[in-house]
């Protein structure tokens, strides 16, 4: 489903991705851990051509993304994302930010995409906050209709980055919940996160980065429980 291979990129003296490969499934859930300024980010972004890889092979359905022919929005329509700052329209309500893209990009009709909204409000739990403004929501609530707003063009990948580390502790629970709940709907997905204890229970694989490079990956027993990669065990002593 996502086939990157040997992907590197720079920003200016900066080797922020060193020979990257990796294949991710269909249905598949790969969470990345890794310290601050280590590269997941700029992946998560590569993905959806956000960045642009300097060489390198990226394959998302089907459409080599690093091909200059190829429609990028074509692809991007099957790729949801979610920041950690949220990105939602402040001033329209919630109703309207999940139907926008869909209406927008004539996915689907306004009373289509109006039943669509509706419904994914109750898989986000925020059924009664349909007309109100995103401005009255908590973080939790906006993030997670920031899920519903991308799930709404139906993505067949949806990427993560750090989609809790800005809110409250007490919001957190929720929005794992709502991505537990999209993992075990077949959802495929790559998650930056550092809730280690969402990886341990919802990855397929954790994936380790350090300095540009996947130093470590494999199912989550073994990455939590034996760490092979020296920096790896470091790691994890800092954040367990
Ligand atoms: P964090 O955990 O703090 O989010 P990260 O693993 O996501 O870190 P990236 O954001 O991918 O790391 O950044 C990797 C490196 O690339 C850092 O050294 C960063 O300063 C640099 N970098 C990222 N984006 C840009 C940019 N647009 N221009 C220049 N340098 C950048
Ligand atoms: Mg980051």
């Amino acid at each position: 489903k996502v086939h990157v291979e040997k992907v590197n990129k720079s920003y200016g003296e900066n080797h922020v991705l060193r020979d990257i490969s990796l294949d991710i499934a269909e249905n598949e859930v790969v969470v990345m851990i890794g310290p601050s300024g280590s590269g997941k980010s700029t992946f998560l972004r590569m993905l959806n051509q956000l960045e642009t890889p300097d060489n390198g092979t990226i394959v998302v359905d089907g459409f080599d993304i690093s091909e200059k022919a190829t429609d990028i929005n074509k692809v991007r329509e099957n790729i949801g994302m979610v920041f950690q700052n949220f990105n939602l329209f402040n001033n329209y309500t919630v109703l309207e930010n999940i139907m926008l893209a869909p209406v927008e990009l004539g996915k689907l009709d306004k009373v289509a995409a109006e039943k669509k909204a509706r419904e994914l409000l109750k898989t986000v739990d925020l059924v009664d906050k349909a007309d109100v403004s995103v401005n009255s929501l908590s973080g939790g609530q906006k993030q997670r209709i920031a899920i519903a707003r991308a799930l709404a063009m139906e993505p067949d990948v949806m990427l993560f980055d750090e989609p809790t580390s800005a809110l409250d502790p007490e919001m957190v629970g929720d929005v794992l919940e709502v991505m537990k709940n999209l993992a075990e709907s077949g959802m495929t997905m790559i998650i930056v996160t550092h809730e280690m204890g969402f990886a341990k229970q919802v990855a397929d694989r954790v994936v380790f980065f350090e300095a540009g490079k996947i130093q470590e990956s494999g199912v989550p027993e073994q990455v939590f429980n034996a760490p092979k990669n020296e920096r790896l065990q470091e790691f994890l002593s800092k954040v367990m």
